[in-house]
């Protein structure tokens, strides 16, 4: 459920700090995936430079979307494939239901899908009288749960093995153990069964290539080709921007997508589907699908201040480093997406005004940027995302979040523009900030509106004297004793 409220966030990552078995676990898992994937872009025969290449490589897919998805759609056509393009979430659910209802499916088996988070897509059908179970172990263990995913590759981080143990007791009926692989093999019986019984299949998309008409899904365990092989029908999801042009590009981003989401050369299980199966195939779905989904996606393409974020690959590697997720964890952004991608993505999907918590809540320390496979300038964008909410912004209907921060960046920026106006300024706080307490050279309390910063920290205060003031002072003094 999306939860998108500056309360609700704040609430969530107190909690989450104060919880310290998910501390652990976030610590541990930036550790292994966030170096690891450094160490992974190191390790490329073409060297690190890659990324840079990959950021070219989608700067041109997104700039021609239009004719790419036409041509993928065409070949995925003439192969006895179905595609159809949502323009919204419910478009997209509604389209899935009425194949559904058409093939008089009842059980769904799925592979992970971010963008079937974004739009409720399990919730949706189990209204509709489907139930679709989530294939991926991590996503098996939080739909047990009720939960939400609370990383983009690792959805169940959150939960011990201890969890774990109680959850399959409960919704299976095992007895009690904390033994991983007794657990896992739990899980694999059940999903097996599953697997046979389902009538239709749901799939993410890694990423499309409009030049071969195929779309590609990675997994490591397995699942995904199961659950989209089995079943008599296979439907896949993918945002509209998951798509490149020519086949050699796609290998350079799914080398990249793989080094970045969990430090490996390749990952376990690389799929590629083109349609349903063909007459001289032994295994295969008698229907293929593709929904193409837009979801507020065109609104971005739209404004060259944010478009740069539809070149993500959803691989998770920002939020690997990201010093804000590290510490709060997924569940605090809300929503299908968190860490530094939540945070930008977010507020483009659903409002800006609505989720301007997240953009507000990240450091701008600029590490997701470094950790990303394609390069994307994450810290530019959120602050592009600020600076909306800071003057309004007629293009994404976005109010100013606080009047008077427009009119305190106006007086900022007259304040810093001309120097002697600065100097007087410097002075003048120099003198002002005896008011207030101190500690050493650091200052305890400041008064509204800059108290929230010295709630939790101390401001550094001013030196008596400017720099530049001590530099001149010096060069009269060096002055004087030249003879
Ligand atoms: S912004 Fe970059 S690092 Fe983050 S999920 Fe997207 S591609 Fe991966």
């Amino acid at each position: 459920m999306t939860q998108l409220h500056p309360e609700t966030y704040r609430e969530a990552a107190r909690k989450a700090i104060g919880d310290p078995v998910l501390q652990k676990a976030l610590a541990g898992l930036q550790a292994r995936f966030g170096r690891g994937a450094a160490e992974a872009y190191r390790r490329l025969p073409e060297g690190p430079h890659l990324r840079h290449t990959a950021h070219e490589i989608r700067e041109r897919a997104v700039a021609h979307l239009d004719v790419l998805l036409e041509r993928l759609a065409e070949k995925i056509r003439q192969n006895g494939g179905h595609v159809f393009f949502a323009s919204d979430a419910t478009d997209a659910v509604e389209y899935c239901i009425k194949v559904a209802r058409r093939h008089g499916v009842r059980r769904v088996v799925k592979g992970k899908s971010m963008v079937t988070e974004e739009i409720d897509l399990n919730e949706k059908l189990a209204a509709a009288g489907i139930d679709a179970v989530e294939t991926d172990l991590g996503e098996y263990i939080i739909q047990l749960a009720g939960e939400k995913p609370s990383h983009i590759i690792a959805p169940a981080i959150h939960k011990t093995r201890y969890d774990i143990a109680e959850l399959f007791v409960k919704n299976m009926g095992i007895p009690y153990t904390t033994d991983p692989p007794a657990l896992t093999r739990a899980a694999r019986k059940a999903l097996r069964e599953e697997f046979l019984a389902a009538d239709m299949g749901i799939s993410g998309v890694n990423m499309a290539c409009a030049e071969t008409g195929h779309i590609t899904t990675v997994s490591n365990e397995g699942n995904i080709r199961m659950a989209t092989t089995l079943p008599r029908i296979h439907m896949a999801f993918m945002g509209m921007e998951r798509i490149v042009g020519r086949l050699d590009e796609y290998e350079i981003l799914l080398r990249l997508l793989c080094r970045g989401a969990a430090a490996q050369t390749m990952a376990t299980y690389v799929s590629y589907t083109a349609g349903p199966r063909r007459p001289e195939d032994s295994d295969g779905p008698e229907a293929f699908h593709l929904v193409v989904i837009d979801n507020g996606r065109s609104r971005i393409l739209a404004d060259p201040r944010f478009r740069e974020i539809l070149y993500c690959i959803r691989c998770a590697a920002c939020l690997n480093v990201c010093p804000v997720y590290g510490k709060i964890g997924g569940h605090a952004y809300g929503f299908a997406y968190s860490g530094p991608i939540g945070a930008v993505v977010t507020p483009l999907l659903t409002g800006i005004n609505r989720a301007r918590h997240l953009c507000q809540g990240e450091t701008l320390c600029g590490a997701c940027m470094e950790a990303c496979p394609v390069a994307i300038d994450l810290p530019r964008m959120l602050l592009a995302l600020r600076e909306t909410l800071a003057y309004g912004d007629a293009f994404w209907k976005t109010t100013p979040a606080n009047p008077l921060e427009g009119l305190a960046f106006k007086v900022w920026s007259r304040l810093t523009a001309n120097r002697r106006t600065w100097e007087c300024f410097l002075k003048a706080a120099a003198l002002g900030q005896r008011l207030f307490p101190k500690k050493g050279n650091r200052l305890r309390r400041l008064p509204p509106p800059f108290h929230g910063w010295t709630r939790k920290r101390d401001f550094p205060s001013l030196a008596p004297e400017t720099f530049l003031a001590r530099w001149r002072k010096n060069e009269i003094e060096v002055a004087k004793d030249i003879p």
